[in-house]
């Protein structure tokens, strides 16, 4: 959600901020600007509303803009619609500061009226302009760009990654951070900022995370970094272990294919540190015995894709340890007083480890004293960094708005996790524990087979992809598949979409089945194979026409009654929504192809959701 990019060195900026920008571009976004100063031609601004390529045509169909110092922005808007003028960077009334800013200025209003009062202009709706005016405003007092700066940033709340121009200082970029992401980028005579290293990997990997509170100044001679209390910050480098090419689509159509294809890999990287000889290992925790054995309730917090993680990982964790696991939608969790407490873990689960919901939620469960472990893709996000302890899904970078490997890996990791800790417990079954681990080696080989059936996942695309409606249906660990599934249906191909848990739709929701509705039943949890094909005959009973996925040893079985089935290799239950999902990534996928939808940036979505 919304890129931030950000260069001092001796190159001409805009360039560089372009290529930034477009690799951010996965963040989604509905309008792009740059901005760049230099000694003899002040500030100079580009932006308007549309794709990056909109922003590039205004570039080439006018003088060059001259500098090396430079900020560029993809906005999704929050305040303000989508137009020219509400895109960024905003500029202050004096046209000497400009400022790009990704998250929400809460208290804006107040701001805007006490500086209208002063007299001062606005040019547009959005929150960030007050950051821009006030900079101006308390510039007026101070000698130092940075004394402006800290000024500003005390007045200012909610969330904000802000990179900032001044005309008068061309040779320095100031960034500044709070609640949202933004890393700094050291390379050879040049220094960056941005919101994810994807922005900058082709510069350097060389990466410090900003932590909140703190600001940042950047010249062409290095990067200075101070506290809240503006004392100098020595940062810890991170080197980035990925490269460029795991960024680029590598000649797949969309990232989303190359993802769900990259899946075997990213399973094995997930797995294989962590199972050795058949034992469950899991060195990277520091969480103490004695805690362990103290918890008494598991609270699984989440967005999205994540929750329906959170939900397979519910029936699984609740099976391996008899102790009651609450799944949470992180929005609402943060405003719902948990009765979290010193005897609960919370297990936040996010891709990016920037959604700003997700981190609400982590900060309320710490307040009241939960223990807070976190599943994340990112190396040294946020969420990581608060947390008591981390696993890290080693999926590599996600681009592709919707999900696909980050969720496979959170999924084989949450199930690895509860294992883990049940045999901790010693509540684990040795018998199920043997056959959990025996399947775990063999889960990326047989995700493998499930891959290399892409034409049945295209026929079946180019069979169903002008439906209005598809339903899923599913019960147990089905049901938290086909809440997935049609998450990605929805995602992608903007195809309205139920998930119901294949009990409760005659419950109501079957009113909705007529002849022709497509139902997408999963039917891969073997202890409920009768009851899932019973919900079948009802839905075929009423005319629906169903595509069933299930496994290879219950297929003839499914075949007498489904209109099209999808086999998957048979693996333990705990397991077998790990290849349930492929299908149903791809069915959706191959659905909105057809549908000549942009499948790697769908509309109104963002990839890391930086607001609330
Ligand atoms: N709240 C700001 C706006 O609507 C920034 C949004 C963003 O993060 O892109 O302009």
């Amino acid at each position: 959600m919304c890129g931030i990019v950000g260069y001092t060195g001796s190159d001409p900026a805009v360039p560089v901020l372009l290529d930034g920008l477009e690799r951010l571009e996965y963040r989604g976004y509905d309008s792009a600007g740059v901005a760049v100063v230099s000694p003899d031609k002040d500030l100079q601004i580009q932006k308007c509303k549309g794709r990056l390529n909109v922003l590039r045509r205004r570039l080439e169909s006018q003088p060059p803009l001259e500098g090396t110092v430079g900020i560029g922005h993809t906005r999704w808007a929050t305040h303000g619609e989508p137009n020219d003028v509400n895109s960024h960077p905003h500029v202050s009334q004096n046209g000497r500061i400009a400022v790009v800013h990704n998250g929400i200025i809460e208290n804006y209003a107040e701001i805007k009226e006490f500086l209208q009062h002063k007299g001062v202009h606005f040019r547009s709706d959005t929150d960030s302009e007050v950051v821009a005016q006030l900079l101006e405003y308390c510039f007026a007092d101070a000698v130092d760009p940075l004394d402006a700066v800290y000024a500003v940033l005390e007045r200012l709340e909610g969330a904000y990654a802000l990179g900032i121009l001044c005309a008068d200082r061309p040779d320095m970029l100031i960034a500044a951070r709070k609640d949202a992401p933004l890393l700094l980028g050291y390379g050879d005579g040049e220094s960056f900022i941005a919101s994810d290293a994807t922005a900058i990997i082709a510069h350097t990997r060389d990466v410090a995370y900003m932590a909140d509170g703190e600001v940042a100044v950047l010249t062409r001679a290095g990067i200075q970094v101070f506290d809240e209390y503006r004392r100098p910050v020595e940062k810890e480098h991170h080197l980035i272990q990925w490269d460029v090419a795991a960024a680029e689509k590598g000649g797949y159509a969309h990232f989303m294919f190359k993802e769900i294809m990259e899946q075997p890999e990213a399973l094995r990287q997930t797995i294989s540190p962590r199972l050795r000889d058949g034992v469950l290992c899991f060195e990277e925790l520091s969480l103490p015995e004695e805690k362990l054995r103290a918890f008494d309730r598991i609270y699984l917090v989440a967005c999205g894709s994540s929750y329906h993680v959170g939900m397979v990982g519910k029936y699984n964790l609740e099976r391996f340890l008899r102790l009651p696991v609450e799944v949470c939608l992180a929005s609402e969790f943060r405003y719902s007083a948990p009765l979290v407490d010193q005897r609960s873990l919370v297990i936040v689960i996010s891709q990016s480890g920037e959604t700003l919901d997700s981190m609400a939620a982590l900060r309320e469960a710490r307040r009241r004293g939960g223990y807070i472990l976190s599943i994340v893709n990112v190396v040294g996000s946020s969420i990581a960094r608060e947390s008591d302890d981390v696993l890290y899904t080693w999926a590599g970078p996600e681009i592709a708005v919707a999900t696909t490997k980050a969720y496979s890996t959170q999924l084989v990791l949450l199930t690895m996790f509860g294992l883990w800790m049940a045999d901790k417990l010693g509540r684990a079954d040795p018998a199920d524990y043997a056959a959990v681990t025996a399947e775990l080696a063999l889960l990326p080989g047989k995700l493998e087979t499930v891959l290399a059936a892409t034409d049945l996942y295209q026929y079946l695309g180019s069979q169903y992809f002008n439906r209005d409606c598809i339903f899923y249906i599913g019960r147990n660990l089905d049901y938290a598949l086909g809440l997935e599934g049609s998450l990605k249906l929805k995602e992608i191909s903007y195809i309205h979409s139920e998930s119901y848990a294949a009990g409760e739709l005659k419950h109501g929701t079957i009113s909705l089945i007529e002849p022709g509705t497509l139902v997408v039943a999963l039917a891969t949890y073997g202890p409920l194979f009768d009851k899932a094909v019973s919900n079948i005959v009802e839905v075929k009973s009423r005319g629906a026409q169903v595509v069933a996925v299930t496994t290879e040893s219950r297929l003839a079985q499914m075949e007498k009654i489904a209109d099209h089935t999808i086999p998957i290799p048979d693996t333990h239950p705990a397991l077998q929504p790990n290849l349930g999902v492929v299908p149903l990534q791809l069915f959706a996928y191959y659905v909105a192809l057809q549908r000549g939808c942009d499948i790697d940036k769908p509309k109104n979505l963002a990839k890391s959701v930086t607001v609330e």
